[in-house]
């Protein structure tokens, strides 16, 4: 007999997917979640790249429960003068380059690339924008029609006109971008594409391209951003500044929180002609930016991008073996390519029961995602890792001779 919980679970959640994990968190702290069944998980995952800091960090807790005890939603964003927002737009403002000094604040993702995409349009006058080849920038109509993956637009086209795809890390494609054309929107690293590192010659040609066209250049870093990479911002690791940067994911340090950020130029487009060209009731909550401040001084006092680097070296020093084909990624931003769609999930399943949780991209079949909390103790990593070649070790011979 199913339990109540799991019965009003698939009947009264929208499922987006026939298989949902459905494990019943009942608590979840530093690098593990605790499930109703007594199970402790090693969360190698995060959230999707949320939880950098782990589950629950002291001091964003303790950020949170301070807020609450302020304010919560006070008016619609924008108008009133909310310390939380306020102080963590100075924070932010501070850890980039003189041309991404005005935020905007958003509560998701695709929100974030929502407003970045109508910023372009708006500030050039433009219409076309360019994307790129397994890009994945949410789920919203617009953050689709610049997704490169046939799959999930085609059931809900027409989408945004005047698109165009090009391939990922080809120079020579490049020359798309001409006058016509408002934005570029791309990852710096592809994380739903399958962890795809593009050349630092590919980045400085797309920089210089958008300069030369007055295209706007768009990094959605909103997987990217808040250490995981080894820099606070992958950009920074590539040398290349964008037009816009657009975050979200670990920003709030567990609670929801985007961000659209630009120079005031660019931002005065939203001002007028009409005035309130884009506004949001809940963008930027108080809760969610004093989080967010917390976690990112965390981040910054305990220097977690370092940490990410050394963690990214320890696990591919570590996982080696005849069925992983490569690890690839930057930092900890990982992605475990497995010799087959059948040994992943093989792998994928029985790590979760063995007490590790590990996950797909949304494009590939065969990459396993490598997202562990920033700062996860060695100890808990080594244990993981074991836990993966362990799972990985079983059946080699089975599989070798299926060739599956
Ligand atoms: N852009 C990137 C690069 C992402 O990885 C994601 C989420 N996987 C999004 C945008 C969408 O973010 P959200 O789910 O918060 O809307």
């Amino acid at each position: 007999m199913p339990k109540l919980i799991e019965e009003q679970f698939r009947r009264h959640l929208a499922w987006t997917s026939d298989a949902p994990l459905g494990l019943e968190v009942v608590r979840a702290e530093g690098s593990f979640l605790y499930l109703a069944d007594g199970r402790r998980i090693i969360d190698f995952i995060s959230g999707i790249a949320v939880s950098s800091l782990g589950h629950r960090h002291p001091a964003v807790v303790e950020a949170v429960k301070a807020q609450v005890d302020r304010h919560l939603h006070v008016m619609v964003y924008g108008e009133f003068i909310q310390r939380p927002q306020v102080e963590l737009a100075a924070l932010l403002a501070a850890q980039l380059p003189p041309s991404l000094q005005v935020v905007y604040f958003t509560m998701s993702g695709t929100e974030a690339n929502e407003g970045a995409l109508k910023l372009a349009k708006k500030h050039t006058g433009r219409t076309k924008m360019i994307a790129f080849d397994r890009s994945y920038h949410g789920d919203t109509h617009g953050a689709l029609s610049v997704t490169g993956r046939h799959v999930y637009q085609d059931p809900f086209r027409p989408l945004l006109p005047n698109v165009e795809f090009l391939p990922f890390d080809s120079v020579a494609a490049l020359d798309a971008i001409d006058t016509e054309t408002a934005c570029v929107i791309t990852e710096p690293i592809q994380g739903e594409g399958g962890i795809n590192v593009p050349s630092d010659a590919w980045m400085r040609a797309l920089r210089e391209r958008c300069t030369q066209t007055g295209a706007l250049l768009i990094f959605d870093e909103i997987q990217t951003g808040f250490g995981r990479t080894g820099t606070l911002f992958a950009f920074e690791g590539f040398g290349v500044t964008p037009d816009v940067l657009t975050l979200a994911k670990a920003m709030g340090g567990g609670m929801p929180l985007g961000a659209f950020i630009a120079a005031p130029e660019v931002f005065s487009t939203f001002r007028r002609d009409p005035p309130l060209s884009h506004v949001t009731t809940f963008g930027g909550h108080p809760v969610s930016c004093a989080a967010a401040e917390a976690a990112l001084r965390v981040l910054l006092e305990e220097a977690l991008p370092a940490r990410a680097v050394e963690v990214g070296r320890r696990v591919r020093t570590r996982l080696r073996h005849p069925l992983i084909h490569e690890v690839r990624g930057r930092g900890a931003m990982l992605g475990m390519e497995l010799a087959s769609r059948a040994v992943t999930e093989r792998t994928v399943r029985r790590c979760l029961e063995r007490g590790v949780l590990l996950g797909w991209t949304l494009h590939s079949n065969t990459l396993v995602r490598l997202a562990p909390p920033l700062n996860i103790p060695f100890g808990v990593l080594d244990e993981a890792l074991g836990i993966i070649l362990e799972s990985l070790g079983e059946g080699v011979g089975e599989s070798g001779r299926r060739g599956d």
